[in-house]
């Protein structure tokens, strides 16, 4: 054994490591959190997962960024994932120069694809390509619906339109053409240079924009081969497409994002809400992890307080089955950050408490019984299922990769969830996943050492007392990543007995 692997690990938990809720909260880290005192605030208000939005700023703010979360969380001593958000093959509005242009609703204005200054008679669209996907007639969406174009004609690289609805032309805007996927290749020039600014900063996770269907998913896969990380990767569900391929992308990918914003743009709003809900539970189905975000507490960019609507918005999409929801403006350059994770903790809280656990768990026996046999699954579901009927005070997931742990969760266990992995690196890498609290712990040889390590993290942690039941699960062999094939029930503490 190496010296490192002798020393006695410690399991206690800072409070607000034990006090957060079990459903997970990214924050956008921006201008507003990039101190590491912020980070450090936002970490104590319930904050599992850091997000770098890569479609804005610059490469060095975002080294900063990335160099304060790893501080913060190093100071705090949690395990905080880092999701970096690319680009994604997405049209934008050209650089105005700081010129303030207004377009009138009626007049007319030309789309380019030439690179020049806006005018408020002409504006480049980035990357070069939107006039090869619509056509007259086709409506085209300036900065989430700020400006509304009617597409008049097509004429080579210009589109001529009428405005349906004016408003302030701003620089580097997105451009959708809802009905009209854009059909650029996925890598674009700014994609390909924040997947290379991802893997070479090192972040947990990748979050794919405007995701149309698992070719780009592979692709992106294939790019990441290169990389010693185990990135996993998140398919942000925005474009029509992307809702279209859903079961085949879930399939591809380690979890998904209801992105509620582009969603609503490239979608009527109100299919938005019936989407959130078949999106969540289909993978919640296929034991992925679910992102709800963007506008959940919006309003506390500027105010002290969540309007009565965002409460409710935040605690349904617990109760649907969110892994974890997010915030963008509300952190990244909001008034309120620490304070609106706090707001947000707080209903995630509530919602837990009154959360039908039963339900859902019978809920996903049912459809793992329509998916077929997996002993993974399985196992996981037992562990659950036995922790629920004997009330057990912790579930420990022994896991190499993570795998074992996550599973376990995806049953959304009752009983608190602890992973407990040997690599350092695996913890923040089980950031997203609900409910999961990952601990190091030596590494461990024989069955018997785990119920014996088990038995410590689990009175140490201060999850269970003596005379307690603990639900032990693993994969067997030892050691060997990805097969949970062994439950165990363990009553508290465990007697050392020779081995
Ligand atoms: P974005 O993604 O914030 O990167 O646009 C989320 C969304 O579209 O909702
Ligand atoms: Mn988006």
């Amino acid at each position: 054994m190496t010296q490192q692997e002798e020393r006695r690990y410690d399991y206690h938990l800072p409070d607000y490591v034990l006090h957060r809720p079990r459903t997970r909260i990214v924050c956008t880290v921006g201008p507003a959190t990039e101190s590491v005192a912020t980070i450090c605030d936002l970490i104590r208000a319930g904050m599992s997962v850091a997000r770098l939005n890569l479609s804005h700023g610059t490469a060095e703010d975002h080294l900063q960024y990335l160099e304060n979360i790893r501080r913060a969380a190093e100071i705090m001593d949690v395990p905080i994932g880092v999701l970096a958000d690319l680009p994604g093959p997405k049209y934008r509005t050209g650089d105005s120069g700081g010129a303030n242009i207004r377009l009138e609703t009626g007049q007319n204005f030309t789309l380019t694809a030439e690179r020049a200054p806006s005018t408020n008679q002409k504006a480049a669209v980035w990357p070069a390509g939107l006039h090869r996907d619509i056509v007259a007639g086709s409506r085209v969406i300036v900065d989430e619906g700020a400006i509304e174009l009617d597409v008049q004609q097509v004429e080579g690289r210009e589109i001529h339109c009428k405005v349906a609805a004016g408003g302030i032309l701003q620089s580097r805007k997105a451009v959708t053409a809802p009905g009209h996927t854009s059909t650029l290749d996925y890598f674009t020039d700014e994609t390909n240079s924040a997947l290379n600014f991802a893997m070479e900063a090192g972040v947990e996770f990748i979050g794919l924009s405007y995701v149309r269907n698992r070719e780009d998913i592979r692709r992106v896969r294939e790019r990441l081969s290169k990389s010693p990380d185990k990135l996993q990767l998140i398919a942000k569900i925005e474009v029509a497409e992307a809702v279209r391929n859903l079961r085949s992308i879930l399939h591809e990918v380690d979890g998904v994002m209801v992105a509620r914003g582009d969603l609503g743009v490239e979608l009527p709003i109100e299919n938005v809400p019936g989407l959130q809900r078949r999106i969540v539970r289909m993978a919640n189905e296929a034991g992925k992890v679910v992102i709800v975000a963007t506008q959940m507490l919006e309003s506390m960019i500027e105010s002290p307080h969540p309007t009565r609507a965002e409460a409710s918005d935040v605690y349904n999409a617990i109760q649907e089955g969110a892994d974890a929801i997010m915030l963008s403006g509300e952190t990244s350059i909001g008034r309120y950050p620490a304070r609106t994770v706090e707001y947000m903790a707080q209903i995630a809280r509530r919602a837990e408490v009154e959360m039908d656990f039963e339900g859902f768990l019978q809920g996903r026996r049912d459809a793992l019984l329509e998916q077929g046999q997996s002993v993974d699954d399985a196992i996981a579901y037992s562990a659950v299922r036995t922790a629920s009927i004997l009330d057990a005070s912790v579930i420990l997931a022994f896991t190499e990769s993570g795998s074992t742990a996550a599973r376990v969760a995806s049953f959304r266990p009752y009983a608190p969830l602890m992973a407990v992995v040997r690599d350092p690196d695996a913890r923040p890498r089980l950031s997203l996943r609900w409910g999961v609290i990952a601990v190091n712990a030596p590494k461990l040889m024989w069955v018997q050492e785990i119920f014996l390590e088990g038995s410590r993290a689990a009175l140490e942690s201060g999850f269970s007392s003596d005379g307690d039941l603990a639900v032990v699960v693993a994969g067997m062999p030892i050691g060997v990543p990805g097969n949970t094939n062994m439950l165990r029930v363990v009553r508290i503490p465990e007697p050392k007995r020779r081995f």
